[in-house]
């Protein structure tokens, strides 16, 4: 009751996010929000930063000058702040970005747990200098705070460019990050699309990048970046991944069959981490696939504000064109084992499990509610992860056994950022587990890990 009391204050409101910059710019264009959901109902505007806008606010930035304990306070104080206003964040990443409530609850927390994990670890070597952070629409809370925090913790100047999709979340934590007490000359906001990332990574006065994104861009911006700044500064990236499952014939079928649902289709597939390709025993496979497919029967798709929602809408038209794209060309195919109905209107898109040969098949990511699924023979699970480690992305990897031994020669041979043993393949738990990837997934070392910090900050040492 409480939380539907909150959000609800914001059911209809429209947020009006702009540039928010420490110096006086030029302000571009304003474009309206639209919800994925229901497109006909407008979230907000936004007011783009202008391409001048990038160097006035890289020439306005300063390294934060407080001492480790007042940053510490700060950044406990602006989680305080994200906590309070729960019902207008959870109302955002609904409308904003088809969040359903399960997952903003979520996003929130790990947003909140940042921002805490961060404040506990501000002491230590100098800043880089200024940090640009660029990050998905995806968790548009939680990794836009997550750089954000780990670059402010260790004293830098920060100029963020939420995604395009994305900005009022990303507007709306930024003005309560300075309530709480950071500086606007240590915090600029530049909502904007890809031109203004390029610009950030093409101006001298920064210093270091954190970026997560497609693999694509993040090759992009190290070009870019060995061009433009100076030789040494850091990118920090998290990438995409092609991430698989291994069911064999031990498995609680049970809790494999809700462990896949949730790591395939919630945040409608639309995370790094989620699972793309299922290697089921054959032995078992006729059987758990009817299980399986009659789970995919009982997942509601729908309004991500309704409380029964399992899987909301994708995130834009674009997105749903491809994935839909995607899923027709399977069906052709006659690779389709099981779809579902969606609502008519808004950007939704119907889970759907397409049976392939192997992850080889698997061209690239598609990031929607799409599962694939492959079998293999008891003698063969060193052929899987030899398959799995072999598209060189290493971000997550699940595994469903009742055997020990195996559970131990998987972990040992897989090439995996994370891997999840008898559980769903989500998320991670920020300083116990920290969360990344290997090879094509990213740069390393893991966002809430040790030495995460380290990246942000400068080794005088090592000049
Ligand atoms: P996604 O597939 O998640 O949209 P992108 O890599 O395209 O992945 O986007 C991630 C972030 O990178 C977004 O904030 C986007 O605007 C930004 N971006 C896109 N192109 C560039 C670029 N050339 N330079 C810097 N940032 C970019």
């Amino acid at each position: 009751a409480a939380i539907e009391e909150a959000r609800g204050a914001y059911a209809h409101h429209r947020w009006e996010a702009a540039p928010i910059l420490a110096a006086e710019a030029e302000a571009g264009d304003t474009e309206e929000v639209r919800n994925p959901a229901r497109p006909r109902d407008t979230v907000g505007t936004v007011t783009w930063a202008a391409p001048g806008t990038v160097a006035a606010a890289a020439e306005a930035a300063r390294t934060w000058d407080a001492t480790p304990e007042e940053r510490a306070r700060v950044l406990n104080r602006a989680a305080d702040l994200y906590e309070a206003n729960y019902g207008e964040i959870f109302a955002i990443l609904h409308r904003e970005a088809g969040k359903s409530l399960m997952d903003a609850v979520a996003e929130l927390r790990e947003a909140v747990d940042f921002l805490r994990y961060y404040a506990a670890r501000t002491a230590g070597d100098p800043p880089v200098g200024t940090f640009a952070c660029i990050s998905p629409w995806n968790f548009p809370l939680a990794i836009f705070t997550g750089q954000i925090s780990a670059a402010l913790a260790t004293g830098n100047a920060v100029l963020a460019k939420p995604a395009e999709q994305t900005p009022l979340v990303a507007w709306r934590a930024t003005q309560l990050l300075h309530e709480a007490g950071v500086p606007r000359t240590a915090l600029q906001l530049l909502p904007g699309a890809g031109e203004v990332g390029a610009a950030l990574t093409a101006a001298p006065a920064v210093g270091g990048v954190a970026f997560t994104g497609s693999t694509e861009t993040a090759q992009v911006i190290h070009r870019a970046m060995a061009e433009n700044l100076a030789p040494g500064a850091p990118l920090i990236a998290e990438t995409g991944g092609l991430n698989a499952m291994i069911v064999d014939s031990t498995a609680l079928p049970e809790q494999a069959v809700a462990a896949i649902v949730e790591s395939a289709f919630q945040s409608a597939g639309q995370r790094c981490s989620a699972l793309r390709c299922l290697y089921v025993q054959e032995d078992i496979a006729e059987d758990f696939l009817e299980m399986l497919t009659g789970a995919m029967d009982a997942l509601r798709i729908g309004k991500p504000w309704d409380l029964t929602t399992d899987v909301g809408p994708v995130i834009d038209a674009e997105a749903k064109a491809n994935i839909a794209g995607y899923i027709d060309a399977a069906s052709e195919a006659g690779r389709v084992v099981k779809t579902c109905d969606t609502p008519d209107q808004g950007h939704f898109v119907a889970p759907t499990l397409i049976r392939v040969k192997g992850i080889a098949d698997l061209e690239r990511e598609i990031f929607g509610p799409v599962l694939h699924v492959a079998t293999f023979k008891a003698d063969q699970i060193d052929r899987v992860i030899d398959a799995v480690n072999a598209t060189g992305y290493g971000l997550t990897f699940g595994l469903m056994t009742r055997i020990d031994d195996r559970v131990q020669h998987v972990s040992e041979r897989i090439e995996a950022g994370n891997v999840y043993v008898n559980r769903n393949q989500i998320g991670a738990i920020v300083g116990s587990q920290p969360f990344g990837g290997e090879g094509l997934s990213g740069t390393g070392p893991k966002a809430g890990g040790p030495t995460y910090l380290e990246r942000f900050r400068a080794h005088p040492a090592d000049a």
